[in-house]
């Protein structure tokens, strides 16, 4: 199948050559068409699969015509995602797929200034991407207005129960319209998560790609028994091997992450860390120096292991058991 068969909006389809895309991934040829047609719909993908453009394309398409020459502000989109590092790709995926859209969109997440969100807020929007705990905060002092929304997306959707994020996400739900498309995506289908459907959605329709107990075929894997007090050790080691270029290490805890970077530094090989103890800015650094080839490794606990996509990464440690 090919995206000119898909029934998007001819801006849309050239921003998707702009990005090089030739042919539509399983989850968009399966997506696409019943998001456009105006189906509820459950998305069982994981990152990787382009689930984001899956959404963002027929939901462009859709504003395309709502947004006309960009004079016409209210919100009609809103996507929540569990971290603020998945908001930003959200954004910047939205941002490349919407380029040639006169496309308003604000992106609201905690651990920042409040003010630009605000602003952005203020001056008007089409489309929100949202962590749910500062939007939330946001709606409570009324700087969102949701009284034209059309269309609701919920990435990640069984992370942001495990975040604990379920009595905020209901909160804001609760003050959307009732008449809208809701779509729902996530790596599992669990208890909790057609719970949610049946209180969210309506009839929606389910998609499974690809199955999550099945490793990618294109990774090779290794396992090293090692005693705990030899692991820095090893990876140092295994570090000499300068095809581990671009190295994402995970560890369970944030301390220990912080002792790993601090041993890997002190050998000389350049790390970041990425974890919750950190401040956004040095988050949004540490992500931003890992993809520009600035730092070698990255150290990160499982705040990382979802949604983010890093292009060129050579190999994963999983320093604890995952
Ligand atoms: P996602 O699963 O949405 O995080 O997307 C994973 C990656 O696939 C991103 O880097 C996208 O830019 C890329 N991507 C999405 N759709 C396509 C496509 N049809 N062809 C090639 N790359 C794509």
């Amino acid at each position: 199948m090919s995206f000119s068969a898909l029934g998007l909006d001819p801006k849309i389809l050239q921003a998707v050559k702009d990005a090089g895309y030739t042919e539509p991934t399983p989850i968009q040829s399966a997506a696409i068409p019943p998001i456009l047609a105006g189906h509820d719909l459950i998305g069982i993908a994981q990152t990787g699969t382009g689930k984001t453009a899956a959404f963002t394309l027929p939901m462009l398409t859709r504003l395309a015509t709502v947004i006309g020459d960009g004079r016409q502000r209210g919100t009609r989109a809103l996507v929540l995602a569990p971290t603020r590092e998945l908001a930003l790709q959200i954004d910047e995926n939205v941002r490349a797929y919407g380029r040639h859209l006169p496309l308003r969109v604000a992106t609201v997440f905690g651990g920042v200034g409040e003010h630009p969100q605000i602003n952005a807020l203020r001056a008007g929007t089409h489309l929100i991407i949202a962590c749910p705990g500062r939007l939330m905060d946001l709606m409570q002092r009324r700087y969102a207005d949701f009284s034209q929304l059309q269309y609701l997306v919920l990435d990640e959707a069984d992370r942001m129960l495990d975040m604990g994020f379920l009595p905020s996400i209901r909160q804001i739900v609760r003050s959307l319209p009732q008449k809208r498309q809701t779509l729902l995506f996530s790596a599992t289908l669990s208890k909790e998560i057609e719970t949610l459907t049946h209180e969210f959605q309506h009839a929606p329709k389910l998609f499974q790609i690809g199955r999550r107990a099945n490793p990618a075929e294109t990774v090779t894997q290794l396992v090293y028994e090692v005693p705990k007090s030899l692991k820095p050790a090893l990876l140092l080691h295994l570090l000499k091997d300068p095809a581990m270029n671009m190295v994402l290490v995970f560890s369970r805890m944030k301390h220990a992450a912080d002792r790993v970077a601090r041993n890997l530094e002190s050998a000389g090989i350049r790390t970041a860390t990425l974890h919750s103890n950190r401040s956004q800015n040095q988050r949004l650094r540490a992500l931003k120096d890992f993809k520009d080839g600035i730092v070698r490794v990255l150290v990160a606990t499982d705040i990382a292991a979802r949604g983010i996509d890093v292009d060129g990464i050579s190999h994963v440690v999983n320093y604890d058991f995952p």
